[in-house]
């Protein structure tokens, strides 16, 4: 390898930013773990993003990097150097990529943090060969990201605008926590898993699901649906289907507009791996049209929570030629 062929990623998240040196086969040589305090600033997060930036250099000196790629939990601007909407309010319309690629001396762009894992998924993941990859991030919100020929296809704000807010079903009239009303995002969310699950729980009190939450001293969440589920509880394999069903539906829709090669799913609840793969597939076959469906296949994306630091980076590597 030579000593060219490394890019850095900064995959910002809700509770912690993530930094990694990534080679340009995919594979993360150094990484740090940050957490920025609610109170802190720009220019005080750029200065921790920066000290780690520099500590993971320190310790790879052969590395020279290509750039700095960052994945922003929100929607990017059309310049790619910053972005809104995103988790750390500081952050929001401030010139982060622009200010951080100053400080090293080297290229810095932005994509969403979405886009950014199914970049990742396309270019390293077990289906790379796929030349139009539609990732479907299930996980707290749902994230949907396509990529063609080894570039994210942008419609909106850095990504498939607001995909994941499909809207699906006459609900009963309570808005996401986006804003909207009978989204996908309200059915099949982990956040729309939280609810069930807890809604059960209160009328299921000796059911096994709640007796887990209880020797946990919490709350049920969706986290506990995914373990007793691939314990074989019916009730969460229950509740797993039903996510995956609505899934399902998006899949179809998406499909019908995307023409993807294959659908992968992504995010936390996919931890449940065939429990919502095989309803969501079954479901998309079902209800759309076999022109659009026979061609997809369906399958677990594969490089987890690794996929945001490294399709971060991956937006500064070369594209590869179709
Ligand atoms: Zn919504």
């Amino acid at each position: 390898m030579s000593q060219q062929d490394f890019a850095i990623g900064i995959d910002i998240g809700g509770g912690s930013t993530k930094i990694g040196l990534v080679s340009t086969r995919g594979e993360i040589a150094e990484r740090r773990r940050i957490v920025v305090s609610e109170t802190d600033g720009a220019d005080a997060i750029v200065r921790q993003y920066a000290a780690a930036i520099g500590d993971i250099l320190s310790a790879h000196p052969q590395a020279k990097p290509l750039g700095i790629g960052i994945g922003f939990p929100g929607r990017i601007h059309p310049d790619n150097l910053s972005g809104d909407l995103g988790n750390i309010p500081a952050l929001d319309d401030f010139p982060l990529a622009e200010r951080i690629g100053n400080l090293f001396g080297l290229p810095a762009r932005m994509e969403n943090d979405g886009t950014a894992a199914g970049l990742a998924e396309a270019m390293f993941g077990r289906d790379r060969d796929a030349r139009r990859s539609l990732l479907i991030a299930a996980g707290t919100g749902i994230g949907v990201a396509l990529t063609v020929d080894g570039k994210p296809f942008i419609t909106s704000g850095g990504g498939l605008g607001n995909a994941g807010q499909l809207i699906i079903h006459g609900s009963d009239g309570r808005p996401c926590r986006q804003g909207c009303v009978g989204c996908l995002e309200s059915l099949a969310s982990a956040d729309a898993l939280n609810g069930t699950v807890q809604r059960y729980c209160a009328e299921m009190p000796e059911s096994p699901l709640a007796a887990r939450a209880r020797s946990l001293g919490r709350e049920p969440d969706a986290s506990d649906v995914v373990v007793m589920g691939l314990e074989g509880d019916p009730a969460a394999v229950a509740m797993l289907a039903d996510v995956g069903r609505w899934l399902g539906r998006g899949a179809a829709t998406w499909a019908q507009i995307f023409a993807p090669d294959v659908i992968l799913l992504g995010g936390g609840l996919s931890a449940a791996g065939d429990l919502l793969l095989g309803p969501l597939e079954r479901e998309a076959r079902l209800s759309g049209l076999a022109l659009y469906l026979a061609p997809v296949r369906f399958s677990l994306a594969s490089l987890g929570n690794d996929a945001g630091i490294i399709g971060a980076a991956a937006q500064i590597f070369p594209t590869p030629k179709p």
